[in-house]
């Protein structure tokens, strides 16, 4: 048997319909005629850094798909499932998405966990998936030398996006992209603790936007 509708998302739903849909009724009528959403945004399924509340983004304006540790996975032709180069595809072709934005955040437990080694992690899905950050964690730990594991999570945070963006240029469709339209590749991280928000600058450091 179907268990109840859970309280607690009912009760939001209900706030939803009541303030922001009514207040919006406008736009989500011009919207039910299509999305032409201006970015694309790869984060983390934490629930604490949604990018539309961190862009203060209004309905129809981010494109987004979220996965553990915000990873863009290795191209990999042949078939099979790959629910994030499927969205990629649908934002990059179909879309035409003007920039993909490739959104880390601070004390990720996916990062801490390959960055301490895999430890307790499940083995079916989870570990293949956080090992597609090894080689950043190789990258990150020769880097930086000796360090605790909260230096080395640290790092390696902004080590990976460095990553998932140049494996993100390695699908033939993105590089096609970027030569023929100039789609932009981002990176950024978001701090839960202080709310900074570090972007990734042409010279491959990461610097802090400001807030004004
Ligand atoms: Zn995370």
């Amino acid at each position: 048997m179907q268990p109840a509708a859970p309280e607690t998302l009912i009760d939001g739903y209900r706030r939803f319909r009541g303030g922001r849909f009514a207040e919006e009724r406008a736009h989500y009528a011009e919207l039910a005629e299509g999305q032409t959403p201006h970015t694309l945004v790869i984060a983390c399924s934490d629930s604490r850094v949604d990018p539309a509340a961190i862009f203060d983004a209004a309905p129809g304006e981010l494109f987004v798909v979220r996965n553990v540790a915000n990873l863009v996975p290795p191209v990999e032709e042949g078939g099979g499932l790959h629910g994030v180069s499927a969205a990629l595809e649908f934002a990059v072709k179909v879309l035409k998405v003007r920039g993909v934005l490739v959104m880390g955040h601070g004390d990720c437990g996916g990062v801490k966990a390959c960055a301490s080694g895999m430890d307790g992690v499940p083995t079916d899905y989870l570990g293949p998936w956080l090992s597609t950050m090894e080689p950043a964690r190789e990258q990150a730990r020769a880097q930086i030398g000796e360090a605790s594991l909260a230096e080395l999570s640290s790092h390696l945070e902004l080590v990976s996006i460095e990553h998932s963006v140049e494996r993100l240029k390695a699908f033939p469709f993105v590089a096609d992209a970027i030569a023929e339209r100039n789609l932009e590749i981002h990176g950024a991280r978001f701090s839960i603790a202080d709310g900074k928000l570090e972007w990734l600058a042409g010279d491959g450091r990461f610097e802090t936007v400001s807030i004004r």
